[in-house]
């Protein structure tokens, strides 16, 4: 979807002038505010009511100024950016003193990353800034893949939303940490980890890292990317709500994805708020495959179905 080019230029003045715009990614749509502003950044938190402990993902206009913001920028980084930049795969590797604490939740790291949604693109290179920008939603909730998602979550704490019509990618991005000098697979997404191992050699997945040199994993919440009506994947019985791939069964309401890893996961949050809205008892939701290009949704879906503490 076109955007005017004053609409684009309104907004990247918006985020000089510290407020908050809402812009679409190929992934989720984004909450944005110059990274480098901390009185800024702290609006983010408030607006999604997001704990200071979970780091944002620094949005930026391609490698030049990736190295603005990190204190190194390894081969495996100018590879991996080589090979997936722009698009949904975020690195996250030292950071420099100008990046303010609240950005990184305290972390000495930070997550960069390149969109390749267009308008995000435009924007970041207008603003002339990084763009910290978490998921345009409420903390825990699920994420937007369309602007009405973005006013119907955060109405008037955000100064301004970019609608860019739907999201191609629809989960958020890969997270892969390059610090120390390996490489560790923090959340994974539609980048998988065997495209990744394809052009550096070994990753690690968090989780498997060896007792006793566990990696601190910030921001990774059991419950998160979640409806607000009770979720479960599995068997349907005779369901309230029912999203599925292959099997149609009995239900108030069903809403079908591809079978297929890339349209199931651009079409996933859309129909879980879809589902969401109806008010319905339970949400079921058909079983994934098993291989890795669906490691990122199966992810998302596990995350969706943890009931809160
Ligand atoms: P979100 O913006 O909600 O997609 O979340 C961004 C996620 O990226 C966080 O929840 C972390 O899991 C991860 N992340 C961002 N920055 C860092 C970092 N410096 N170290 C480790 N993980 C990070
Ligand atoms: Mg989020």
């Amino acid at each position: 979807m076109m955007i005017p080019k004053i609409e684009l230029e309104r907004a990247a003045e918006v985020l000089r002038g510290g407020g908050l715009v809402g812009f679409p990614t190929e992934t989720v749509y984004g909450l944005g505010a110059n990274a480098l502003d901390p009185v800024a950044v702290g609006k983010i938190y408030a607006a999604k009511g997001r704990p200071a402990t979970s780091p944002l993902i620094v949005h930026v206009a391609g490698v030049a100024m990736a190295r603005t913001v990190v204190a190194e920028w390894p081969e495996a980084a100018e590879r991996l950016a080589a090979a997936f930049w722009p698009g949904p795969l975020t690195l996250v590797l030292e950071k420099r003193d100008l990046v303010p604490d609240s950005v990184t939740a305290g972390l000495r790291t930070v997550g960069v990353r390149h969109p390749a949604h267009p308008v995000a693109a435009e924007l970041i290179r207008l603003a002339g800034v990084p763009v910290a920008a978490p998921s345009a939603n409420k903390f825990m909730g699920l994420s937007p893949t369309r602007a009405e998602h973005v006013r119907a979550g955060l109405g008037e704490a955000v100064d301004m939303v970019l609608d860019g019509g739907a999201c191609a990618v629809g989960i958020e991005s890969t997270v892969l940490s390059l610090v120390g000098g390996r490489a560790v697979l923090l959340r994974p997404g539609m980048v998988s980890r065997a495209e990744i191992e394809a052009v550096i050699g070994t990753v690690e997945v968090l989780g498997e890292v060896a007792e006793g040199e566990a990696h601190a994993a910030p921001g990774m919440h059991a419950r998160h990317y979640a409806p607000e009506t009770r979720l479960r994947v599995g068997e349907p019985g005779r369901a309230s709500g029912y999203l599925w791939h292959t099997r149609e069964c009995e239900a108030e309401m069903a809403v079908r994805l591809p079978a297929e890893a890339g349209g199931y996961a651009a079409g996933l949050y859309e129909a879980l708020h879809l589902l969401d809205a109806a008010g319905l008892e339970e949400i079921v939701v058909e079983a994934v495959p098993e291989g890795g290009g669906w490691d990122g949704v199966r992810d998302r879906l596990v995350r969706a179905g943890n009931m809160a503490q």
